[in-house]
């Protein structure tokens, strides 16, 4: 199978990772919760994968990185934990439903939100959130890199325009950590939520969330965490305060091993060839009239590892199905981001989303162009 559907989730894992994964399903106890060598040694390994993941995202201490189940459950965290009634907030116009669904189901609760357009150009971005700011705004929401159309959107900017107002700063980071350097304190950005399973390799079900300020939120849920048993109030010290329950040990393993790969491959290296081989299936495609492309030619400074496009009059969903009837994995359809689509007019057919990894070879790009050619 020729796989380009990474924004949904890598495949395949780096070697390391699925070794990883294997031996922590095996050899497991849970960590925190017990005196004894195995669960000690398995405290060790994710206090390890903290320190690392901290490291990897500037986070101010491994106490202000906080293992989720996942990017959507970061956004809900602070969603939710941040915000009250009466406060407003605003998002750019290209947010998943990761963001869009917990902040839409906070308008219940008196939150107000205002959507503010994504421009070609990075200072009328700038000024069009500026423009959308109000009194009452007590958080921006800016994802860093569009899932649908691979735009990176100025966060750094944006997050120092925050500090200027004393508003926080929050950016999805699901299709860009791995993929650009994300430093959270030197950036400013109060809270970064991240999945483990994309462009770090990891395995779906686990991933962080990078708090400036762990006082900031309030728990969305609460339960047992191994520290302080005795009292019946949850623990007010990160990460124990944001953690709950048994972790995903094996996923946080999975992502410690995908963490070094990053690492270890180099970041700008992962990038780069992801966006040599969309420039490449860019230049194919450009030379191809039936199929419309909606974006500019990829490039390392202003976009990520995604690219999407319509063939003809076919619909999104049509047009998947034909590619992996010739053994060609996508994602068509509105990849949960119905603003993106609406931004690029594409809400009634989608679009046909390709998304490469570092795995992926010039080979299964050249197969893709020539089979879209033939259509
Ligand atoms: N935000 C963006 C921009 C995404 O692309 C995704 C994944 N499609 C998410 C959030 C949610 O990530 P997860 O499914 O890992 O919770």
């Amino acid at each position: 199978m020729i796989y380009l559907d990474n924004a949904a989730t890598t495949y395949p894992k780096p070697q390391s990772v699925r070794r990883a994964l294997g031996s922590a399903a095996m050899y497991s106890a849970n960590p925190g919760r017990s005196g004894h060598s195995l669960a000690m040694k398995a405290g060790e390994n994710i206090y390890s994968c903290r320190v690392k993941a901290a490291e990897m995202f500037g986070a101010k201490s491994p106490e202000n990185v906080i293992f989720t189940p996942g990017c959507t459950y970061s956004c809900n965290m602070v969603i939710k934990g941040l915000l009250k009634s009466g406060d407003h907030v605003v998002v750019s116009d290209m947010e998943h439903n990761a963001v869009m669904r917990p902040l839409k189901a906070m308008t219940q609760r008196g939150v107000t939100y205002t959507a503010a357009r994504v421009a070609s150009d990075n200072d009328e971005t700038i000024s069009n959130f500026r423009e959308a700011l109000r009194s009452s705004t007590r958080l921006v929401i800016c994802t860093h890199v569009s899932n649908v159309w691979g735009i990176r959107l100025p966060v750094e900017r944006l997050a120092a325009l925050c500090r200027q107002y004393g508003i926080l700063f929050m950016t999805d980071a699901a299709q860009s950590a791995g993929v650009f350097e994300i430093n959270a304190s030197e950036s400013g950005f109060d809270f970064v939520c991240i999945p483990a399973h994309k462009g770090l390799y990891g395995t779906m079900g686990t991933g962080l969330l990078i708090v400036s300020d762990p006082q900031l939120l309030s728990t969305i849920i609460e339960g047992g965490t191994g520290s302080g048993s005795i009292s019946l109030s949850q623990p007010d010290f990160p990460p124990d305060k944001f953690e709950s329950g048994t972790p995903n040990y094996p996923g946080i393993c999975a992502l410690s091993a995908g963490l070094d790969f990053v690492k270890t491959t180099g970041i700008g290296r992962i990038h780069s060839k992801e966006i040599s081989l969309l420039s490449e299936l860019y230049d194919r495609l450009s030379a191809n009239r039936n199929v419309i492309l909606y974006t500019k030619r990829p490039d390392i400074r202003s976009c990520g590892g995604v690219m999407s496009f319509n063939v003809g009059d076919l619909g999104s969903e049509q047009c998947a199905e034909y590619l992996s009837k010739r053994g060609i994995a996508v994602r068509a359809g509105l990849h949960c981001a119905p603003l993106a689509h609406e931004h690029f007019r594409t809400e009634k057919r989608g679009a046909v989303r390709i998304a490469p990894s570092y795995f992926t070879n010039f080979n299964e790009i050249v197969t893709l162009s020539r089979v879209i050619a033939g259509m």
